[in-house]
């Protein structure tokens, strides 16, 4: 029984675990010994050694000793007990709020005591709350613990006391029936730069769990010690695992072979108004050299606002167009879906291309025609929103999906893409996002996707000149939109979300319309916000393109995409409340034709350092890829991808961030697990991503 592997043994084999506790264990997702195991403290607790009071910091979890100088009832806002205790180093307060007569009386001056509790600040030097305490004077004391105890995950009804005993328990199981799944030889030579390299797996859950008296508290905090590294190595495999499982999947059904006809290409570029600029060819050139195999093409284009990636959108189209495939092409929202529209009618008509139209909008008898067109084939270009994916949409020998602003969609919808294909083949999957990834994040969020970088804004942009200003000089703000709007230019006023509710943004930017009627009487204001139609909407937009707009009142809902080259100067109501990618792209939409433009940041009263931080970076720079970096800093991965949400890229133990150093070593032992030890990626992804594992059998 003890070999039988602890990734199928239930948690209930463990002595003191019934199906009740079973239960309580399932809900920190706790199911087999082995997720015990994997169950690592949040924290780690001294108790091992006494403290001298003088030399504790405030949240620290200590031992101290002292002998009782004094103990009153102070009032207070609350009643408490408070009892200072000295040693040779110093003097500690300690304060109960819930107390008795008898716990009073037996806290007598001149006797010893050793406390353990989280030492804090108060008023009159450190406090700690409600320690555990116990009498020196006549018993003797309790020995002190032999390593760091931890602090688990808890739920309701499950205690610390619980959690530590059941890890005791599988720990001492821990050599007969934990699989290595990193062959050692992979990880010794391919993991330089973790510390970890030489740490078998159970060594490092031993340790972690039960951590020697000696380790630095400091370090394992700082998720730094060689035996989380050794953890996060391997989970970050386990993740890379997962995605090139998944890329493989894909990969398993061949694609249309859609070679780039060079006459089409040509037609093309006459039609253009412009060229191309040198990564726009390079990317484009990357593209034709994917759509040419009979392998999936699964490409990623990040490409800074404005950098020119519908263009290049358009020319993988081409490719399937030419070769009697139909390419389909998604917007995240109707405007965008509308633009797109707009731009592949002017460069592609001319070529007697025929396109269809579809979204969630389009109702009845309009609908009918295109999913018509759509299915007979006589459409070769789709532009629409999600909408196209319907199970509906039949589409007629699908060879290529483009993905626009893929930051919007998680994974699976994009693996939803998948099923649309025709003849047996798969469609080429080209996905387009404009938010920077900084390199190393994008190697482990798009370990499935080959990465192509449009790092070049097209010629004849002037950088737009940023300015923070305070709300308290809001009439020059409007004097500043009165003088651009009557040289004939456009502005934006942008009013940012409030309290995450799309109804209370939609009001103040309403409100805001209304006050700049008032004090700009003179000019044609439209107003945008999500609670709008998509038809209000998009009627809005319209006459703001058109020039039959000065001013466009908007919220966050103009973020992506919308090109108005005419605009220069945008507005930022409270940019306090917005991300740093999420002001970039806003800011993004002016700086798009040969004026100068401006942006204006109209932040409140109090700022944050961290909201000081990003107002400074945002008139710093212009460059996405820098903005993304600090991004990342300033919040971390799961709001840069945008995946917090969709629960893509959560690690147990791993930190992007802090372990970026381990992630080239992740990608060579992943690709030789792949290789090497097949049989491994199924248990390793499991065990790491459990019931997460969605990758897999997506
Ligand atoms: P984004 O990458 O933000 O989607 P767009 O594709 O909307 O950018 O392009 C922004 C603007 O730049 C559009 O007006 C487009 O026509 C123009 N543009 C794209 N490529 C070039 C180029 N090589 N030279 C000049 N203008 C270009
Ligand atoms: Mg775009």
């Amino acid at each position: 029984m003890a070999s039988q592997p602890l990734d199928q043994l239930p948690v209930t084999d463990l002595r003191g675990v019934g199906s009740q506790l079973a239960e309580k264990l399932a809900k920190l997702n706790i199911h087999t010994v082995q997720d015990v195991l994997f169950h690592l403290p949040l924290r780690y607790m001294d108790r091992t050694r006494v403290t001298p009071i003088g030399a504790l910091q405030p949240y620290g979890d200590v031992v101290v000793e002292g002998e009782v100088r004094g103990c009153d009832i102070a009032l207070g806002r609350r009643r408490s007990l408070v009892c200072k205790i000295q040693d040779r180093t110093g003097v500690l307060t300690l304060r109960f709020f819930h107390f008795s007569a008898a716990q009073k009386d037996n806290l007598k001056t001149g006797s010893r005591l050793r406390c353990f509790g989280e030492v804090r600040p108060g008023a009159n030097g450190l406090e700690m709350y409600h320690p555990e305490y116990q009498h020196l004077d006549n018993t003797a004391p309790a020995p002190l613990a032999h390593h760091l105890t931890p602090v688990y995950p808890a739920t309701d009804g499950v205690t610390q006391q619980r959690l530590r005993r059941i890890a005791e328990q599988a720990l001492a199981r821990v050599d007969n029936g934990l699989a290595e799944l990193l062959p050692t030889g992979l990880m010794g030579s391919d993991a330089p730069g973790a510390r970890g390299d030489r740490l078998s797996l159970s060594a490092a859950l031993r340790f972690l769990h039960r951590p020697p008296a000696d380790t630095s508290l400091d370090q394992l905090m700082a998720g730094q010690h060689p035996s989380q590294q050794r953890l996060a190595f391997e989970e970050l495999v386990a993740h890379h695992l997962s995605l090139l499982q998944l890329r493989q999947k894909a990969q398993q059904v061949p694609a249309p072979v859609l070679p780039l006809s060079e006459t089409l290409d040509r037609q093309f570029r006459d039609v253009l108004p412009f060229a191309l600029t040198a990564a726009q060819e390079r990317v484009v050139g990357d593209i034709v050299n994917d759509l040419q195999k009979p392998l999936p093409m699964l490409r990623l284009v990040q490409g800074d606002v404005g950098s020119g990636k519908t263009v290049v959108a358009a020319l993988a189209a081409l490719c399937a167009v030419g070769n009697g495939w139909q390419a389909a092409i998604m917007a995240p929202t109707e405007i965008l879906a509308e633009q797109h529209r707009h731009n592949f009618e002017s460069w592609l008509k001319p070529l007697n291309i025929r396109m269809a139209w579809l979204t969630g909008r389009l109702k009845g008898k309009a609908r009918e025609m295109q999913m018509q067109a759509i299915a007979e084939g006589s459409a070769q270009i789709v532009v629409g929103t999600h909408a196209l994916f319907q199970e509906d949409v039949q589409f007629h020998r699908l060879g290529l999906t483009i993905i626009d602003e893929q930051h919007r969609f998680g994974v699976h919808q994009r693996l939803a893409l998948r099923e649309k294909g025709d003849e047996g083949l798969t469609a080429h999957q080209l996905i387009m996002t404009a938010t920077p990834i900084p390199r190393t994040l994008a190697m482990s969020a798009y370990a499935d996707l080959d990465v192509s970088v449009i790092d070049e804004l097209p010629p004849g942009r002037t950088p737009v000149n940023t300015v923070a200003v305070s709300q308290l000089r809001r009439s020059d703000v409007i004097e500043r939109v009165r003088g651009a709007c009557a040289d004939g230019r456009q502005a934006y006023w942008v009013c940012t979300l409030i309290e995450e509710s799309e109804a209370l943004e939609a009001q103040a930017a309403e409100a805001t319309a209304a006050e700049l009627h008032l004090t700009l009487p003179e000019l044609r204001i439209g107003l945008v916000h999500g609670r709008l139609k998509p038809a209000q909407k998009e009627q809005v937009m319209g006459e703001f393109k058109a020039g039959k707009l000065d001013l466009l009142v908007a919220t966050t809902v103009i973020e992506v995409g919308v090109d108005v080259p005419n605009a220069s100067l945008m507005v930022i109501e409270n940019p306090e409340r917005l991300g740093l990618a999420q002001l970039h792209q806003l800011r993004g939409r002016v700086g798009r034709g040969r004026q100068e433009s401006h942006c204006v940041l109209l932040y409140g009263q109090q700022l944050s350092q961290q909201s000081k931080a990003r107002i400074r970076i945002m008139r710093e720079t212009s460059d996405g890829f820098v903005i993304a970096e600090r991004d990342l800093e300033l919040r971390g991965p799961g709001e840069v991808l945008g995946t917090r949400q969709t629960g893509d890229l959560q690690f147990r133990i791993a930190d992007l961030q802090r372990d970026a150093h381990l992630l080239s070593g992740v990608r060579r032992t992943a690709h030789r697990v792949l290789d090497e030890a097949p049989e491994k990626v199924a248990p390793l992804v499991r065990r790491w991503l459990g019931e997460n594992a969605r990758f897999a059998n997506a």
